[in-house]
């Protein structure tokens, strides 16, 4: 076997992804003898937005052996039972999408098979009176599940709204406990060997130089090694996702957090609502063919719950991702990668995911043809998952009030998305494909909620009697009712359990 000749990681850039991968790298690969210094620059800043995150998000988290309470005190966080996306289906409709199932399997049949055929009895009841997520969500509740919870409780998913540049302050001190060298200045030059072309060395201001033998760029949307560099093309996407610009801001709370994101969709686009414990981060996700930023920014001081705290900041961005997430030595990691709109919240989670890859397939050389191959494969994946079920949103729709919305409801849509919803919209059939994202929930969620649900059921589901069918499910629905009416406030369970003194974080012995 080959000696480890990875001796030296650099990180490039410590937003979200710079932090994230440097706190991973440090709990992960530097036990092994590997040294990971981090660059960024106080001067260029980070992007500033990206607070909502799905539920994967705790078991990174957890995987560093980080106390959920203590994080939450330290970020500002709350916890996100889904999204409720308004306006999507139609014009004043609206529906959750929830982070935990809906109903109990029966017989070994799918839940929302006998759901269908309650509905085409003529039962009103909707998904979400078996989503103990979304009963909480409305009624501002939350309970971390345990293991002596029970089923119901047990159903339970989260994520967290936080506050991003608290995040990366927070896992900067967790990686820098472990060891991570952090240097502040301005990569001016990307040295690469003149023969391989791989990325030798970053040459900072004031003539300092950083040598590495693998580079990670988490330079966000400027992509210095990886675009500058390494030249790695972009995939565009946008003629699927046209929104391409956003303008946020933040303002004050009002009342207590709600635990979950609202999604409102605007005139060419949609407008985000993130609920934090000390303030409201809102933002409009627009195309600029069919919205100008001063409108769009109008819009969007139109419609805070409190007063303006920051200045409107406006993003310009591309949908899609590199062609190659891994060229030579350098892999790019966050919004230098790619970057998909912030519908359901996938970014950090984007991030997750490709730290984690790398950690599986951590190369032993600078040139790894064999791991760089397979991490591209595994990344446009994930990324192309992601990118359908986005799409859904857009294409599922009525709305015909303005021409983004004629345009998104008229586009051909990939095959892949295409076949997905033929099987689900005729019998509510659904597989998963390789590692998607996105379960039977999700894709139900926002399918029925925006009128494209399944018209019929799987026959096996025919199987129940009327009278065991119906008892069943009214079953169901009164436990969840039950369930989230005895859970605390939102509120209630911040400040019970997240309120306490800062925790500092102690390194462990090795
Ligand atoms: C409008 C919008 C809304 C979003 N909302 C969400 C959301 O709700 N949920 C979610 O998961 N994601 C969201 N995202 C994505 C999320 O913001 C990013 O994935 C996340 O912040 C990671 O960004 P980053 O670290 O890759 O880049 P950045 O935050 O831009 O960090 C780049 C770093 O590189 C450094 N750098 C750049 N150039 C140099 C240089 N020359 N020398 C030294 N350092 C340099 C910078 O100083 C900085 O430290 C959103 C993104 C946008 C645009």
């Amino acid at each position: 076997m080959t000696e480890q000749q990875i001796k030296r990681v650099v990180i490039a850039g410590g937003g979200t992804a710079g932090w994230m991968t440097a706190a991973a790298l440090a709990k992960m690969v530097m036990p092994a003898g590997v040294s990971v210094t981090l660059v960024e620059s106080e001067a260029i800043g980070t992007v500033g937005v990206g607070e909502a995150t799905i539920p994967p998000i705790t078991k990174f988290n957890t995987q560093l052996g980080i106390d959920e309470h203590t994080f939450v005190r330290e970020t500002q966080a709350t916890f996100k039972l889904g999204i409720e996306f308004a306006d999507w289906g139609g014009l004043g409709e609206s529906y959750f999408h929830p982070f935990g199932r809906y109903g109990f399997d029966l017989e070994g049949v799918e839940f929302h098979q006998y759901w269908s055929r309650l509905k085409s009895l003529g039962d009103a009841h909707g998904l979400a009176d078996y989503s103990l997520n979304t009963l909480a969500a409305y009624t501002g509740k939350f309970l971390r599940p345990e293991p002596d919870h029970g089923a119901v409780i047990g159903q339970l998913g989260y994520a967290y709204h936080f506050d991003a540049g608290l995040y990366a302050a927070f896992l900067r001190r967790f990686a820098e406990d472990l060891g991570v060298t952090r240097i502040e200045g301005r990569i001016e030059e990307v040295e690469q060997d003149s023969g391989s072309g791989l990325i030798t060395a970053l040459s900072l201001d004031h003539d300092r130089r950083i040598e590495g033998d693998l580079f990670i760029d988490c330079t966000g949307f400027r992509g210095l090694l990886i675009d500058g560099a390494m030249a790695s093309a972009h995939k565009d996407w946008s003629h699927w996702l046209p929104c391409n610009r956003a303008v946020a801001v933040a303002c004050e709370k009002q009342g207590e957090p709600l635990p979950y994101t609202r999604s409102t969709a605007r005139e060419a686009g949609w407008q985000w609502r993130i609920p934090l414990q000390h303030r409201i981060g809102n933002g409009y996700v627009y195309c600029d063919q069919h919205l100008s930023a001063e409108q769009a920014e109008e819009t969007l001081l139109g419609s805070l719950d409190g007063a303006p705290v920051s200045s409107p900041n406006h993003l310009r961005f591309r949908t899609g991702h590199r062609e190659e997430f891994w060229a030579g030595n350098c892999v790019a990691i966050g919004l230098s990668s790619g970057f998909l709109e912030p519908l359901e919240s996938t970014s950090i989670h984007l991030i997750h995911m490709g730290i984690a890859k790398l950690v599986s397939l951590f190369p032993r050389s600078a040139d790894a043809p064999v791991e760089r191959a397979e991490y591209n494969r595994l990344m446009t994946d994930d990324f192309t998952h992601v990118r359908d079920f986005l799409i859904l949103h857009y294409k599922a729709t009525k709305r015909d009030d303005a021409p983004f919305w004629d345009y998104v409801r008229e586009m051909d849509i990939p095959d892949s998305l295409a076949g997905k919803l033929e099987l689900l919209k005729s019998q509510g059939r659904f597989f998963k494909y390789d590692a998607e994202l996105f379960d039977v929930t999700s894709w139900l969620a926002v399918a029925e909620g925006q009128g494209w649900g399944p018209q019929g059921f799987n026959p096996i589901a025919s199987g129940l009697s009327e009278a065991n069918l119906k008892g069943s499910l009214a079953n169901m629905r009164t436990s969840y009712a039950k369930a989230a009416q005895a859970m605390p406030t939102h509120q209630a369970y911040i400040d019970r359990f997240c309120k306490a003194a800062p925790i500092s974080f102690a390194t462990e012995p090795a």
